[in-house]
């Protein structure tokens, strides 16, 4: 029983830290910068970490700064505001995600015009069903033998084979759902504390949505974002570099056409933080 337990939170933890820190935060944002090879070390801790339900970079990041520019929007690959339930969302979440992974849809170029992480040798083993098959199995065996007598704890191994995107699903679903907001975003993205301790910061995403290229997703002094603490330390080690943070929202990062709500799109230099600039109506 204790060896279930700590074999879930270990897997729990570091996958969701190498989502947040690696998929999201690099990925995506590109809150910090690193060497080549370092940024190699952790595309590969991300695969391992993720193993059965590994996403792909270049994937995740396109679909998340779709995420972010059309937050709660028809557009938006993921809103809990378009569908009844969580899977019906992370239904549709996986067909995009699938079509701009084999090359059938085309992302809008606004999208994949700012760096991309990309391994094309990596993927070919990572995305291969033999070897996602092979991460299942190796689960199950630890269960096999460090379950018995206490048979319900198998109930867990689901989620052992679909972390990625169960710690995915609620993130997009309560983070936009459940809890309260800090600023006026023009979306309904939330804090759901008390849960950000559990999801590593990913549920201060009100905060987040005001800030797009802010590592640290706190703001209160009663918010902690347990990543942004992880990465000081790496910046200090000098094994990542942090970005300067553009706090005013004038200040900002290459640019990206924002689709508004009422209709209008224009082009500004915000991936993330275009939002509050636009809507304060
Ligand atoms: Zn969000
Ligand atoms: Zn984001």
């Amino acid at each position: 029983m204790v060896a279930i337990l700590i074999f879930f939170f270990t897997h729990w933890f570091l996958s969701l830290f190498f989502h947040t820190f690696f998929l999201h935060r690099y990925a995506s944002h590109q809150m910090y910068t690193t060497s080549k090879r370092t940024e190699r070390v952790f595309y590969l801790l991300t695969w391992l970490t993720q193993g059965s339900s590994f996403l792909n970079p270049r994937a995740y990041a396109v679909m998340h700064r779709m995420h972010h520019v059309h937050s709660d929007t028809e557009q938006d690959p993921h809103s809990p505001h378009f569908f009844k339930d969580v899977m019906g969302m992370m239904v549709h979440t996986k067909n995009i995600y699938h079509a701009f992974l084999s090359g059938e849809k085309m992302p809008d170029p606004q999208f994949t015009k700012d760096y991309l992480p990309t391994w094309p040798k990596l993927d070919k083993i990572a995305d291969s069903m033999t070897v996602r098959v092979l991460f299942t199995l190796a689960y199950t065996s630890f269960y096999i033998y460090f379950a018995p007598p206490n048979y319900w704890l198998f109930l867990l191994l689901p989620i052992h084979f679909l972390m990625g995107p169960v710690q995915g699903a609620i993130v997009n679903w309560c983070g936009h759902k459940y809890g309260y907001a800090n600023y006026k975003n023009g979306d309904h993205s939330k804090n759901s504390e008390p849960f950000g301790l559990l999801l590593l910061g990913e549920l201060f995403q009100n905060n987040h949505h005001k800030q797009g290229t802010n590592p640290n997703f706190a703001r209160k002094w009663f918010e902690l974002d347990p990543t942004f603490q992880v990465m000081k330390v790496l910046h200090l080690l000098r094994i990542i570099r942090l970005k300067p943070v553009a706090i005013n929202d004038n200040v900002t990062a290459p640019g990206i056409t924002v689709q508004h709500s009422h209709g209008k799109s224009h082009s500004h230099h915000a991936t993330a933080r275009s939002r509050e600039v636009t809507h304060s109506n």
